[in-house]
């Protein structure tokens, strides 16, 4: 059994929609839809969801709202004349007019883009309508109860052959509309496998998979076929965006793959996500991810090694002013601290100076600009020479590291070079790993 979940440009329009019912006729397993709302046509269009949060602020500073909450409407009616769905959309819209003129919440504003996508599909498909309000359960603060959910989910659709259950929103216990963050339907539809026990999590989207690099910066980059939970982690981390970062614990947890695939290349099979999976691109490497923006503070102290507690005193100076650290290589008397370059900046001389008088070091240095690199990849523990690879590739380029950081589960070698240096040397990595 699949549960799918389709994101907002899958839904964007009446031929989207078509699409969508061509890829659950292609498989009969496919039993449970988690819809997100209607996303862009193309370049400059607008997502449902931002129009409603739009209207939402418009009527908390008191402006009109009503004609963006037309051309929601609008989206909507164009869908339901194409596919002649049988909606209420009058209905549907006085209601939404009539509680954001009341001054409903922001959540419960967004989550209507859901809501309304859900009915409709679920009309066009012939699939019942499961309201996630219902069933999708949310603390009175916004947090995500996940065991209520798991029950609650579960209990509502195991006598259910199929159904279609809007993404991205719940309730709490009394009624009130809770979002997850943007893109949060993928969570949704994570939330829904793990309550029915589905066998596969297919996530449809509007790209085929995870790419083995930016596509920005290496345009031919292969898809990645099979990628672990745990490299997925990694190369999200550092900024491969495909899938909501919280949509993989329900699954993973459950031992439930994920397959992220392409609405508009239905045959195309995606991205495969799993517990464990062998090697099987013939590659060492499974994808390559970074970002720029980090700095290193560098603090030098001799006998440092010695000196009992100095790493936390160290931290404890990031940590008084609400500072991440990121990554923490360090040497016999060197520490080194990588946080994001705009966490640090507003409080940059303050921490200087509290490292100063909690550890008296004998010299400080920041360096800023730093992007970091990860090269990720199960196939490495087993590969001999990976790391001499990698510093190969990126110092024939003439670009010097400034940083190295390998966690000993040798699933994942960081290294930090100028942001200047940045695309030159992801391209080394691919080129020597990939194309070689
Ligand atoms: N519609 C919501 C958003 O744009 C949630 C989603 O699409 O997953 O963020």
């Amino acid at each position: 059994m699949i549960v799918t979940k389709f994101g907002g440009s899958s839904l964007a329009d009446a031929a989207q929609f078509m699409k969508v019912k061509q890829i659950l006729d292609m498989d009969h397993d496919r039993k449970f839809v988690v819809p997100s709302a209607p996303g862009k046509r193309g370049p400059g269009d607008d997502k449902i969801t931002d129009l409603l949060y739009a209207c939402h602020s418009a009527v908390k500073e008191g402006k009109p709202f009503r004609h963006t909450l037309e051309r929601i409407r609008a989206r909507y009616e164009e869908i339901a004349a194409e596919l002649s769905i049988p909606m209420d959309l009058n209905g549907e819209f006085a209601e939404i007019e009539k509680n954001l003129a009341a001054g409903v919440s922001r959540d419960y504003a967004a989550s209507r883009g859901e809501y309304l996508n859900g009915k409709m599909l679920s009309k066009y498909l012939g699939f019942p309508f499961v309201d996630a309000a219902e069933v999708i359960r949310f603390t009175a603060d916004g947090r995500l109860m996940e065991e209520e959910t798991n029950v609650l989910v579960g209990e509502r659709l195991r006598n259910m052959s199929r159904a279609v259950v809007p993404g991205f929103y719940g309730a709490d216990e009394n009624g009130q509309i809770h979002t997850f963050s943007r893109g949060g339907s993928d969570v949704s539809g994570a939330l829904v496998a793990r309550a029915v026990n589905a066998d596969i999590y297919e996530n449809w989207t509007d790209v085929t998979g995870f790419r083995m690099a930016d596509p920005r910066i290496v345009p031919d980059a292969q898809y990645i076929s099979t990628l672990t939970y745990r490299e997925l982690r990694e190369l999200s981390y550092m900024g491969a965006t495909v899938l909501h970062e919280d949509a993989v614990f329900p699954v993973r947890k459950a031992g439930i793959p994920t397959n992220i695939r392409n609405t508009n290349d239905p045959k195309h099979p995606g991205t495969m996500i799993r517990a464990n999976a062998g090697q099987d691109n013939g590659h060492v490497i499974t994808g390559i991810a970074g970002h720029k923006g980090f700095s290193i503070v560098s603090i030098e102290k001799d006998m440092m090694n010695a000196e009992l507690g100095f790493g936390r005193r160290v931290l404890q100076a990031f940590e008084e002013f609400s500072i991440n650290f990121e990554h923490l290589p360090t040497g016999i008397d060197t520490m080194c601290v990588v946080v994001h370059e705009k966490e640090l900046a507003p409080h940059k001389e303050e921490v200087l100076a509290r490292i100063q008088e909690l550890v008296h070091p004998d010299q400080i240095t920041v360096s800023d600009h730093l992007a970091l690199i990860a090269t990720v990849g199960r196939g490495m523990v087993r590969a001999f020479g990976t790391a001499a690879r990698l510093f190969t590739a990126i110092s024939s380029q003439g670009i010097s590291i400034r940083t190295i950081d390998q966690g000993s589960s040798e699933l994942n070698i960081i290294v930090g070079v100028d942001e200047d240096d940045f695309n030159a040397a992801v391209k080394a990595i691919y080129d020597t790993f990939v194309r070689t």
